[in-house]
């Protein structure tokens, strides 16, 4: 009789286990069922920006994404009225109170300036300025005009007060984040996708593209690395999955002058374009990281910058020079196809 009892307790609990097994199966099923894919393009920080995305509520997903890099552009842009950079320059001379996300940023900008001796140097606005670029008033400065501009850079002079939340420049310097907050930006609406569940997904942010896990088929996404001199061209494919790749090039805004080439990354100890390459494209999982390596190692060279990535753990790069040869690093070359 006691036997009969424990076959029946036993059989109830296979039983119920059974039909929980059950239930979880179909609630997958119906998870996998209400999988939904979303692509939408929108125009933030001065470049097309692309995103795609499936997950629960892909459309949802993307719409927070794209409201996250227009939030993050409200911050860091130094041409918006009341952006906390605009704040920092126009209180040049005196402290200014800075939010923690604008602090982590401005130390990861600095970071890499001790990371390059100097190379990356958000102080450069004010020769930015000089120069033009992304204006239509771009021209070669005069000499003293350079000098003058010259005389504001220096990250160094950017005074962090981290228990006060302050941040001081000096009068007359302007900081310019177009060389990481673009990343940062990118970086910001990955977390907003996978916050919303999507598993698959990538942003395109005018050549820099990241992912989110492989594409909605299972493959891996393949990522072109655009020609520096054919705008239609690729140099090579990078297959990826939950990685970044973002490019600087001296293709994106420039002006020509008696056959010589002037464009937007400037070398912050002469003040002139640098020049010694034409491409440099840093594979990684943070944009932010990856965005302020490629302007880095642009100004770098390709001599100094081969050193500092391949001492660099977790990031790669594809450096092009002036005659048009190919570099990549040792971490990179068996996941690239060069064309
Ligand atoms: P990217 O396209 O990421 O290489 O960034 C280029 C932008 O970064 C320029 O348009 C400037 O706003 C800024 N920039 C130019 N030269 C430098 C530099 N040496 N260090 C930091 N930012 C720079
Ligand atoms: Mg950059």
């Amino acid at each position: 009789m006691k036997n009969k009892r424990a076959l029946v307790y036993i059989a109830a609990v296979l039983g119920i286990a059974a039909l929980m097994a059950v239930v979880v199966w179909i609630k997958q099923l119906q998870r996998t069922g209400t999988e939904t894919q979303a692509a939408k393009t929108e125009f933030i920080m001065d470049t097309v920006v692309e995103i795609r995305a499936s997950g629960p509520d892909a459309e949802a997903a993307v719409d927070a994404a794209f409201a996250e890099m227009s939030r993050v552009e409200k911050v860091f842009s130094r041409h918006l009225k009341d952006s906390a950079i605009t704040r920092i320059n126009q209180g040049s001379g005196q402290w200014v109170p800075v939010t923690d996300e604008v602090m982590a940023l401005l130390e990861k900008a600095l970071h890499y300036s001790e990371l390059s001796s100097g190379a990356f140097d958000i102080t450069v606005g004010r020769l930015i300025d000089l120069w033009g670029f992304g204006t239509d008033k771009q021209k070669i400065p005069p000499e003293t005009e350079l000098a003058q501009a010259l005389a504001t850079v220096g990250y160094r002079s950017v005074e962090i007060d981290k228990s006060a939340k302050m941040v001081r420049i000096p009068s007359g310097t302007i900081i310019d984040l177009g060389g990481i907050a673009k990343g940062y930006a990118v970086d910001q609406a990955r977390k907003v996708l996978e916050a919303k569940g999507v598993k698959s997904g990538m942003i395109y942010a005018g050549g820099d593209i990241t992912t989110i896990g492989a594409k909605p088929d299972g493959s891996s996404w393949r990522v072109g690395v655009q020609h520096p001199r054919e705008s239609t061209a690729l140099i090579g494919i990078v297959e990826m999955e939950n990685k970044t790749i973002v490019t600087s090039g001296d293709y994106e805004r420039y002006f020509m002058d008696n056959g010589i080439r002037y464009h937007h990354i400037i070398d912050p100890h002469t003040g002139y374009p640098a020049r010694d390459v034409i491409s440099v494209t840093i594979y990684g999982s943070e944009a932010a990281d990856a965005d302020a390596l490629s302007t880095t190692i642009f100004v770098l060279g390709l001599e100094r910058g081969k050193a500092l990535i391949e001492n660099l753990p977790g990031y790669e790069a594809v450096i092009v020079d002036q005659e048009g040869n190919v570099w990549v690093s040792s971490g990179l070359a068996g996941q690239i196809t060069l064309l």
